[in-house]
């Protein structure tokens, strides 16, 4: 570890929102200055850095903000950092400020960016894992996927009372482009008979012999829960070859969207943001660089950038017979 003096931070969001965003930066802001660091906050994510809105921050302007959902620093995507040219622009703005660590919260695209940016330049950046998917390494958890997996949950549960007043079929689809951790943890939550996911590949004859099987028994409610990335297509897909497989269900569909993002953020995600926050300060200040926070086994852990965006956590094989199981 390069051990070299701290003495002012940046914090920023990028990409996709999660809730705890504002936990965790507010955990950054109240470390860094019980430290005596000078704390700024980058606005829009790297967009901030090339535009140079870039604002101290006090303990003050983050009162009352961990219970809130999305990020008061705001997030966004930027074109222009993908490019070295940009990169350098962002550098110049950070230096023209004196920042000399920097703190990025976000999902695995914000931790591309960051590892380029660290290899390049002589400002170390740390990760913080804020991605409602869970789609990184290094961590058992991720700041907001607590809260978007409950919301899933409250959604499917009034789903259901309907679903079973009509006796229908219905198909619900979860976030998740490419990590089905939402659709696994909310459809085994709620009892769903079937779950698909992008880390295994959909048999479509099995869902209907199993759907076609459980109508034959008179189960008419079945739940069937779809991550928006499963490669076999979402819930409008796959209720179109249900609808014409088996004509007698009632199938219907809903598509949770962007309310699986909002919300204020469970108690479990305001704990690991706040913890992770305190971690990444505590980081810099001990010359990490290029490094993730996470947390495996309840410690916290260290993963290079690199590391965590390449590879994915892995759904083991026994949850997928658990569900089978549960739902017979
Ligand atoms: P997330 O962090 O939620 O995965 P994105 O994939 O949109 O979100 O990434 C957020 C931002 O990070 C991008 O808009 C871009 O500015 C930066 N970024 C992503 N990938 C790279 C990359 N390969 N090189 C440089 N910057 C990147």
């Amino acid at each position: 570890m390069d051990k070299k003096k701290i003495s002012k931070i940046g914090v920023l969001t990028s990409g996709g929102d999660s809730p705890g965003m504002n936990a965790a930066i507010r955990a950054v802001v109240r470390t860094g200055n019980y430290y005596g660091l000078e704390v700024f906050g980058i606005v829009r994510g790297y967009s901030g850095m090339l535009d140079n809105d870039i604002r101290r921050l006090h303990n003050r302007d983050v009162a009352n903000i961990i219970q809130r959902g999305g990020t008061f620093l705001k997030t966004a995507r930027c074109k222009e950092f993908y490019e070295p040219e940009g990169r350098a622009i962002a550098y110049e703005n950070l230096k023209r400020h004196g920042i000399d660590g920097l703190v990025i919260i976000g999902g695995d695209g914000s931790f591309k960016g960051a590892q380029k940016f660290s290899a390049e330049y002589d400002i170390p950046c740390i990760g913080l894992p804020g991605t409602i998917d869970k789609d990184i390494a290094g961590s058992d958890v991720t700041i907001g996927f607590d809260t978007a997996v409950n919301t899933a949950v409250e959604a499917i549960d009034k789903i259901r009372d309907t679903m079973d007043a009509h006796d229908r079929l219905f198909i619900v689809e979860v976030m998740g482009r490419d990590a089905g951790y939402i659709a696994l943890h909310s459809g085994i939550a709620t009892g769903a008979e079937n779950i698909l996911i992008p880390e295994t590949e959909t048999d479509i004859e099995a869902l209907i012999t199993s759907l076609t099987e459980k109508e034959r028994r008179k189960k008419l409610v079945n739940l069937v829960v779809v991550a928006e990335g499963d490669k076999f297509g979402g819930a409008e897909e796959i209720a179109k070859i249900i609808r014409q497989r088996i004509p007698t269900a009632d199938t219907r569909v809903c598509i949770l969207g962007h309310i699986q993002r909002g919300g204020s953020p469970t108690c479990s995600d305001r704990l690991i943001a706040s913890h992770m926050g305190y971690y990444a300060v505590e980081s810099l200040l001990v010359g990490r660089n290029n490094v993730m926070v996470g947390v495996v086994n309840n410690k916290m852990h260290y993963t290079p950038l690199g590391k965590a965006v390449k590879e994915k956590q892995k759904i083991g094989q026994e949850w997928m017979k658990i569900v089978k199981i549960l739902a017979s």
